[in-house]
């Protein structure tokens, strides 16, 4: 018998819904956690294990802060044994603060900037007088590596006679210089014009060019006894002004102030233009004038990290390789420091982004996929990596890349638990915890934990969908829906290069590998195309749909307006005189004073920021006692957000205004939230499913109003990241309706079940960035399926695989 287990092994957790479970997983493995959305598979791998995990390393290293920890960590586990330490890698959007960027995001460009300091060729001059630059130097985030004059933006903003005076037909009474403040000031610098004898009511245009020179540029400040012009029952007293020209106020005023919206007002009287001094490229002269293997910086940061990876792969330069150096040996290191980064983020299908590219413009699954290569980089082992379905926005062609990715992990001493839905990838893990069956109240339990193939063909959802039969590609025995009317769709954004149509009345997929240009055509493209032929478009991304806890479920469908109203109707509002307001937690009357009617207060934990812990007084309600006196059908305001849409389609069932709300979101299987589950504890597949309700039932409405015409094209995203089968089943079949009703569906999509079930594949690619972009097969899912392209070939694997697991099964 062995001493030691050799599992981690997690006793008694019931963290949310799970439902007080025990499970063992074995180490060096790779585990997958399996369920349907909201069934319990977060709250076991990140909320439990990793949770855990961090509250043993917060009080290891802050034993006195252990009461504070506890508060605001808390996994509710009995025990974990054999936990090693944890990394967590969740599907979260925003990479760090506004100038993020790939680079920085991915801690490529730390090595990126030494490699230039360290490794650079420098012009000889430079060389002389001030030898090597620091790292810093190399960036445009820094004192030293910002170009002086536009502060390492790129851009400058200056005013001129058209930024200031935008409508010169106008006299100076009539207000030509639009970017006077308003209120005192504008009026005094009017007042100075007047005293100075400038004639401020004839138009603008027709004063002399040297009046209108000083007026907007002069650098002069003379101070001027000024005779107020004001209305006539007004005391007029004299007063000594100073005059600053328009331009100088615009310059003076973004120097000085810390308003963001002043900032604003007056950058838009400014012409924005390329920096004059850097060209646009952030930097200090002496920085860019280093290279290294041929390129400046900032050239390097702008080349897709496929480029750079090519780049860095070569041998070095030729006269530094040939007699080892201190700089080639610089070189070396760090080169091998970085370069298994680059790599995996090529492989990962990453490599058509640039280092330069702003980290707020990727998608989740970018991001989680640039952090999983940054990984390499720290060269852990013996721990655990709890990881969100990583192979999210991946094309099926990409997929193995995320599966080598892990064993690289695994190889190097790690453990990995992946909660994951794609089933391919799930079928080849070595251990499965499968969580349900249902979500919410009706998930919790541990179906399954053991080898995959003990699981398939069980009946639980994650069983039936990796025993599902293969896809049926529709165009084949299956009919598409023919387009009822057509818009001509032609493009040339960004990398694309397409000239098509898009059919009124059909499921269309947009597929092609990473970087093929499908976000671009679907998110960017299209909305601005069908806006042009006024068709109503609906877009639905994956964009979290508020980011504090003032926005939940009940108000950003609309439907708390409705329970508000059934409050403040009810007899006992009504003697207090409470209107709908009383029952808002944004509003100060009705809401908990101690945490504002968050229900949450932050804790300030220095070495973990953001952590929330329930309001100790009003224990998460959100609202004040006295708020709480008021009931409608025995339940308090509180208790309607404590409700589940479950619960709350029985509590409202005869109030039509919450019902349709309600009855919406349990179409697309979300019926397992809380109506007051805060923004931020929503998936952004959740969030998606929650704006599609919303959508639908706006359109509902719509389609009620008038008869025909009201067609709309929805644009969807990915609609399937972070859904189970069975819950893709829900979503396909709610889409389906809409487009049976007239309506027209677009998505991005890499679920070969959903594109094998629409009625036009318009596939995109053959590569990324500019190697993509163009149409490379359109048609019925059967016939993309003979293109020969990635997507074809998966269509076709799908059918095949499929149709082997069955004749095994069976
Ligand atoms: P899954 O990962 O399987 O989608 P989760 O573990 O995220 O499921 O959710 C399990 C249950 O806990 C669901 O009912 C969900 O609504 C709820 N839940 C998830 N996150 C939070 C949270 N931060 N606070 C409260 N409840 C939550
Ligand atoms: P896909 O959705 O197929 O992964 P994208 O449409 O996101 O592809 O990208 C197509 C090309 O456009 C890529 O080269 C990508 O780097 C570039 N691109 C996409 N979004 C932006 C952006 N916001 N700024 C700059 N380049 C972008
Ligand atoms: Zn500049
Ligand atoms: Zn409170």
């Amino acid at each position: 018998m062995p001493v030691t287990s050799p599992d981690i092994r997690v006793h008694d957790a019931h963290l949310r819904n799970l439902r007080h479970v025990s499970v063992d997983m074995p180490h060096g493995k790779l585990v997958a956690v399996t369920g349907v959305s909201g069934s319990g598979k977060s709250s076991l791998a990140f909320g439990t294990i990793h949770g855990e995990a961090q509250r043993r390393y917060l009080e290891s290293v802050a034993p006195f802060a252990r009461r504070l920890i506890a508060g605001a960590v808390d996994p509710r586990v009995g025990r974990i044994d054999g936990l090693p330490p944890t990394v967590a890698l969740e599907q979260s959007r925003g990479g760090g603060g506004a100038r993020s960027t790939v680079g920085t995001f991915s801690t490529v460009s730390n090595s990126v900037r030494l490699l230039f300091s360290r490794a650079g060729t420098y012009p000889e001059e430079l060389r002389g007088r001030v030898g090597r630059l620091d790292s810093d130097h190399f960036s445009p985030n820094t004192a030293a590596g910002m170009c002086p004059t536009c502060q390492g933006t790129g851009t400058v903003h200056a005013p001129t006679e058209e930024s200031m005076v935008p409508d010169p037909s106008l006299s100076i009474d009539e207000g030509a210089v639009a970017a006077w403040p308003g209120a005192w000031l504008g009026k005094n610098f009017h007042d100075i014009l007047v005293t100075l004898g400038y004639r401020t009511d004839v138009p603008w245009s027709t004063l002399p060019r040297e009046e209108r020179d000083w007026i907007l540029f002069t650098t002069d400040r003379p101070v001027v006894t000024v005779h107020p012009v004001r209305g006539a029952e007004q005391i007029q007293r004299t007063y000594e002004g100073t005059w600053r020209s328009v331009s100088t106020y615009l310059r003076e005023t973004l120097a000085s102030t810390s308003s963001e919206s002043t900032r604003r007002r007056v950058l838009s009287f400014m012409e924005e233009s390329v920096c004059p001094s850097c060209a646009g490229r952030r930097l200090t002269p002496d920085a860019l004038s280093v290279t290294w293997r041929g390129m400046s910086i900032d050239e390097l940061n702008g080349r897709p990290l496929a480029e750079v990876a090519e780049l860095m792969g070569v041998a070095g330069g030729t006269a530094e390789a040939a007699e080892p150096s201190e700089t080639s040996e610089a070189e070396r290191l760090l080169l091998e420091q970085v370069v298994p980064t680059v790599k995996a983020a090529v492989e990962l299908g990453v490599g058509h982004l640039s280092l330069d590219r702003p980290a707020s413009t990727l998608s989740a699954g970018e991001l989680q996929r640039l952090r999983l290569a940054s990984q390499l980089h720290s060269g852990l082992f013996g721990v655990v990596y709890v990881l969100d379905e990583p192979s999210a926005g991946l094309h099926p062609s990409e997929r193995v890349a995320v599966r080598d990715l892990m064993d690289r992990f695994l190889a190097a001493g790690n453990s990995v638990v992946l909660v994951e839905h794609d089933m391919s990838l799930v079928a080849g893990a070595d251990w499965v915890v499968d969580v349900g069956p249902g979500a919410g109240e009706n998930g919790g339990e541990i179906l399954w934990s053991g080898p995959v193939d003990g699981l398939s063909g069980q009946d639980t959802p994650t069983g039936r969908a990796l025993a599902a039969p293969p896809p049926v590609l529709k165009g084949g025995a299956v009919a598409v829906r023919p387009a009822a009317s057509s818009l001509p769709v032609r493009t040339t954004e960004r990398t694309l290069d397409v000239d098509t149509h898009l059919g009124l009345g059909q499921f269309t997929a947009v597929t092609g590998v990473s970087g093929s240009g499908k976000s671009t055509l679907v998110s960017t493209a299209l909305p601005e195309i069908l806006a042009e032929e006024g068709v109503r478009t609906v877009r639905i991304t994956q964009q979290p749909i508020g980011r504090t806890t003032r926005s939940c479920l009940a108000t950003y469908t609309g439907l708390f307006d409705a329970v508000r109203k059934l409050f403040a109707g009810t007899p006992e509002a009504r003697r207090r005189g409470w209107s709908v307001s009383r029952f808002s937690y944004n509003v100060a009357a009705g809401r908990c004073p101690t945490c504002n009617g968050e229900g949450a207060i932050e804790v300030e934990l220095v070495f973990l920021p953001g952590s929330y812990t329930t309001c100790p007084d009003c224990h998460g309600a959100r609202y004040n006692d006295e708020t709480l006196e008021v009931t409608w059908h025995g339940l308090t305001v509180a208790g309607v957000l404590d409700l589940t849409v479950t619960d709350a389609l029985e509590v409202f069932a005869g109030e039509p205004s919450v019902l349709a709300a309600l009855q919406a979101l349990d179409a697309v299987g979300l019926s397992y939230l809380r109506l007051g589950q805060g923004a931020p504890e929503l998936s952004g597949g959740e969030a998606q499913r929650i704006k599609l309700a919303t959508e639908l039932q706006r359109s509902r409405r719509a389609r009620r109003g008038s008869r025909r015409g009201a067609e709309t094209v929805y644009l969807l995203d990915e609609p399937t990241t972070g859904l189970h089968p069975s819950d893709v089943g829900l979503l396909v079949t709610e889409l389906n309706r809409l487009v049976d009703a007239g309506d027209a569906v677009v998505v991005v999509e890499h679920d070969v079940r959903v594109v094998a079930q629409a009625d036009r594949v318009i596939d995109l690619g053959p590569g990324a960035g500019a190697d993509g972009g163009r149409v490379i097969a359109d048609g019925t899912p059967a016939a993309v399926a003979e293109s020969g392209t990635a997507t074809g070939t998966a269509l076709v694997t799908a059918v095949a695989r499929g149709r082997e697991s069955t004749e095994t099964t069976t």
